[in-house]
């Protein structure tokens, strides 16, 4: 049975139309080098034991992950952080890939457009962005993500973008509609977590972010179901496939069985 869409209680920006290839990029630990909900929550909510305590329980099915990733954000306000402070925090702290400017720069000047794909929350995202490009690109590019609602008592809570799924934010309902397009773009997907599952499977070039760790939840997935992937290390690498295809010196078939961006 197909499930039907998840209703959106966010907006989503235009799709881009008659683009020959379109990027869909995830942002925790994909674009970023660290998960800056993570962070938060180590750092200024529960802790880190509770939280992975919360990741194996969503892992066993015990909770859903919306619900667990509402706990862990809850225990950031409980301890009286603002929004305004947590954005402070994580733009002092959370690094991009290097290689991530230069990506998103070659993509614009070639008229790629760049989707970044976030169970995250906007307002925080964009805080990040601001430090690592100008400000212009922090505001221009377009983020499909969960948004946060201020009360009037300074505390914060996420708004989720699809509060009946079980993710808060069903990715794959950002990819879709670019699939039903007539003429549909080359589609680039980079992701590295189980967040990412449900928009990968519709790439045509899935790009899973491994950073050597040892722990992508994403590459042992698609690994497990034989699902055509390119592991990268670092936005540079990813950026050289990109360029082949684009440029015609590479298939997307080539790419693929290569298998690892280096
Ligand atoms: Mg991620």
């Amino acid at each position: 049975m197909i499930e039907a869409a998840p209703e959106s209680a966010l907006p989503y920006p235009p799709v881009h139309k008659d683009k020959k290839f379109v990027v869909l990029s995830d942002w925790d630990g994909t674009i970023t080098t660290y998960d800056s909900n993570d962070y938060l929550t180590d750092n200024l909510g529960y802790g880190r034991e509770k939280r992975r305590a919360g990741n194996l329980e969503v892992l066993d099915g015990k909770i859903t992950f919306r619900d667990a990733f509402r706990g862990m954000l809850e225990s950031v306000v409980e301890n009286g952080h603002t929004l305004e402070h947590c954005k402070q925090v994580l733009k002092q702290n959370i690094k991009l890939d290097p290689g991530f400017r230069d990506f998103y720069r070659y993509c614009k000047s070639m008229d790629i457009p760049v989707v970044i794909v976030s169970s995250g929350m906007e307002p925080v995202i964009r805080a990040v962005l601001s430090v690592q490009v100008t400000p212009e690109e922090a505001a221009e590019i377009d983020i499909i993500s969960n948004d946060v609602d201020v009360h009037p008592d300074g505390t914060w809570s996420i708004k989720y973008r699809h509060p009946t799924s079980k993710f808060g934010h069903d990715k794959s309902q950002a990819i879709l509609p670019y699939r039903a397009l007539e003429n549909p773009p080359t589609l680039f997907f980079l992701g590295d977590g189980v967040s990412d599952l449900s928009a990968a499977r519709h790439a045509d070039v899935l790009f899973v972010k491994d950073t050597g760790d040892g722990d992508n939840d994403l590459a042992v997935y698609c690994k497990r179901e034989h699902i055509p992937h390119i592991l990268f290390p670092k936005f540079e690498a990813a950026l050289d496939v990109v360029k082949g295809i684009v440029g015609g010196t590479k298939t997307v078939e080539a790419a693929l069985a290569d298998g690892k961006a280096e």
